[in-house]
């Protein structure tokens, strides 16, 4: 029965936890998505900045170039020789540190002037300026045909120290009067471009390079800020007969996990909620456990409720039933739901009753207490029958101490009046019985008593009859003249009446004590046992009042016995009585409250065969108490009618339960029971095996 219900609660607990694992994982991967998606906004935000960042770059750079030929023209402008040329060009390297050197060319490129940077050595040094002259010829024949400034492609020029520059020419004609008269000529270093031309706040912490379409790099500016993630922006600057290609790169230190605060924010509230998930799993779990024992408190109280067999029933304060129990159902024979909300009256009252029953409610219900102490009434089941109960009512006070209506407990009480009843009448007939008992004792006493007196008159009046006989026969033979003695004759006959009264009593007397001997010859044959039962409920009552246990020990081997059933059961009663009143007696020096160190009142019942020949078989009753005992002199005159040490006691008891075994022919006896207490032991007859029934003995 019970494993499915395990089976069931575990599985319920499972689809729990996996939605729980469920949660937890889907938690951990949205968190996980958003912490990436955050990474991944930062790093496109730092791409986008970076290419806006190159765009500017070019601007920059284009815009620097053009700046100088506006520079350049400016320098041709003025007065047209070499010798007034060269020191405003040397201003202008000065001012450009870009510009490695300036030429003046004629139109048939030959060097007219030049002017080499302040900051360097030459950078032709080494290898000689003629050794471009293809270069610079090209270049200026595409400025030429644009009519405009033209650059050439970029070479490397060794230089003296072991390193070495990538540069470039740039080629503007100059032009007068609408006639070409001669090339102005720059040789520009493309690191310096890079380090000069861009904005300074462009170039802080990035590594800016020039490179070629297949990503040669031609020259680096500035080194890119130490981190693990590189981020390149490229952009193309289109100069009139080259093409460049600006690099920018920066590197991000920070981890590429928590980019930026919007990531780490995202990050903390994650944890955060990864923590309240926690909580949240842990209070569950608190709950789940509370749950439980709540459910088991509930069902404890259920099965509680459901096995009780007293009757519960919840009353509101308007008088309508709220609850009831099986118990109570089961008392009225009505079935919860006819009962629950039922108001007055209710159905389980005595139609006849109703009015009274209304009229006590009202007044119950109008007052807020109650009697603690029950009170009796009398409710209908369903088939119609009456029956008792005791009723107790105490007030409902919800949890916030609000009353709120009514409790009683309903207890049955017909079973109770059953056996009241039943015990009183057994006890009436039992006390009438022991009332007439007592009376034939008595008069069996009174006659025993009797019968010597009687039959001492009775000889005394025969006596004396003889006597007055004898001296009237000598009176007779000695007068002469005979005269009848009348005195004597009258003497004669007074005795003779005497004798006669006196014989007359004792018949009487005699009569009276047959009549009462007469009595006890009603025999039957009864199962011992039924002996036992016949005066359970009386013991059992006094038991309870007296707080003795009751042990039966019937061997089931004995026979049914002959006997006057009713005065046997008085006989058992008696010494029954006499045991349990025997275990109330305090040991001397014993304190009242000390209960725990006195031993258990127990009360045996003891039925077993006795010692039995071939003529006869016998069964002997024990009462077995475990008492004070019984002390010597007490156990002399123990039989002795009238002999009581109870302040209430008769005396009479014990003789006339001798005189009732005696009369059956069996034997009343005592001893002292181990370890203490007093053993009260009869035999009675079996009866003969061939007529069970019922004999007369
Ligand atoms: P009563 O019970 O009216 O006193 P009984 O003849 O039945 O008269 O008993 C006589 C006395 O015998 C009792 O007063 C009591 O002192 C003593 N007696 C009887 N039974 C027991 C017993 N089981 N244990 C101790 N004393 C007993």
């Amino acid at each position: 029965m019970k494993f499915p219900r395990v089976k069931g609660v575990m599985s319920r607990a499972s689809r729990r936890w996996s939605l729980w694992a469920l949660l937890v994982a889907l938690v951990v991967a949205l968190l996980g998505i958003l912490v990436w998606l955050s990474g991944r906004y930062e790093s496109s935000m730092v791409q986008s900045r970076l290419e806006h960042d190159a765009a500017e770059t070019v601007t920059d750079i284009r815009s620097g170039l053009t700046r100088n030929i506006q520079t350049f023209q400016a320098l041709q402008s003025g007065e047209r020789t070499p010798g007034a040329w060269h020191a405003p060009a040397a201003e202008v390297l000065r001012e450009h540190r870009e510009i490695m050197r300036l030429e003046w060319r004629s139109e048939s490129l030959d060097v007219l002037a030049f002017v080499e940077t302040p900051y360097r050595t030459s950078v032709f040094e080494r290898l000689g300026r003629a050794s471009m002259q293809a270069d610079v010829a090209l270049t200026c024949t595409t400025a030429r045909r644009l009519s405009g400034s033209a650059y050439s492609t970029s070479y490397f020029m060794p230089q003296p120290d072991g390193l070495g520059l990538e540069v470039l020419d740039m080629c503007l004609p100059i032009v007068v009067a609408g006639r070409l008269a001669g090339y102005t000529v720059a040789t520009y270093s493309l690191q310096d471009i890079l380090g000069e031309l861009v904005g300074r706040q462009l170039a802080r912490g990035v590594g800016l390079s020039f490179t070629e379409a297949d990503g040669t790099r031609l020259a680096l500016h500035g080194v890119p800020s130490r981190g693990n993630r590189i981020y390149i922006a490229q952009q193309l600057l289109d100069l009139p007969g080259n093409t460049l290609v600006v690099r920018m790169e920066s590197r991000l230190g920070t981890p590429a996990l928590f980019p930026n605060v919007l990531t780490a924010l995202v990050t903390a509230m994650s944890l955060a909620l990864m923590a309240v998930l926690f909580l949240l799993a842990r209070d569950m779990r608190r709950r789940l456990k509370v749950e439980h024992d709540l459910g088991e408190a509930l069902a404890f109280r259920k099965a509680m409720e459901d096995s009780v067999l007293t009757g519960l029933r919840a009353r509101d304060l308007q008088g309508r039933i709220t609850y009831v129990n099986p118990a109570f159902c089961k008392m009225v024979g009505v079935e919860a739901k006819d009962l629950l909300n039922q108001s007055f009256p209710s159905p389980y009252w005595p139609p006849e009753l109703a009015g009274v029953y209304q009229q006590r409610q009202e007044i119950r219900l109008a007052g807020s207490n109650l009697p603690r102490e029950g009170h009796e009434s009398v409710f209908m089941r369903r088939d119609g029958t009456r029956f008792p109960v005791l009723i107790m009512e105490a007030p409902l006070i919800n949890a916030v101490g609000k009353h709120t209506g009514w409790m009683s407990a309903i207890l049955d009480v017909s079973e109770q009046r059953r056996v009241e009843e039943l015990s009183r009448a057994s006890q009436d007939r039992l006390q009438a019985t022991a009332r007439l008992a007592m009376v034939g004792e008595m008069a069996s006493l009174l006659s025993h008593e009797l019968n010597q007196p009687l039959a001492a008159i009775s000889s005394y009046a025969t006596g004396s009859l003889n006597l007055l006989q004898e001296e009237t026969g000598a009176d007779r033979a000695h007068a002469a003249a005979p005269t009848p003695a009348p005195l004597s004759e009258d003497l004669q006959l007074a005795m003779r009446r005497i004798a006669e009264q006196a014989e007359r009593a004792g018949k009487v007397i005699k009569s009276v004590h047959d009549f009462v001997r007469r009595r006890d010859q009603v025999r039957e044959a009864v199962q011992p046992r039924a002996l036992l039962d016949a005066i359970m409920p009386l013991v059992s009552l006094q038991a309870r009042k007296l707080g003795v246990r009751v042990v039966i020990e019937v061997d089931e081997a004995c026979e049914p016995v002959l006997c006057d059933r009713t005065m046997v059961e008085q006989v058992l009663l008696n010494l029954s009585r006499n045991g349990m009143q025997a275990m109330q007696v305090q040991p001397e020096g014993a304190q009242p409250g000390a209960s725990a160190v006195l031993p258990e009142k127990v009360l045996t019942l003891r039925i077993r065969p006795a010692a039995s020949n071939a003529h006869s078989r016998w069964v002997e009753f024990s009462v077995i108490d475990r008492g004070e005992g019984i002390a010597g002199d007490v156990a002399e005159r123990l039989f002795t009618p009238f002999f009581t040490t109870k302040e209430e006691g008769m005396g009479l008891g014990l003789s006339l339960c001798r005189t009732v075994i005696e009369q059956h022919g069996g034997f009343l006896g005592f001893e002292a029971a181990e370890p203490q207490g007093t053993i009260f032991s009869f035999t009675l007859p079996a009866a003969p095996a061939r007529d069970g029934a019922s004999a007369q003995a």
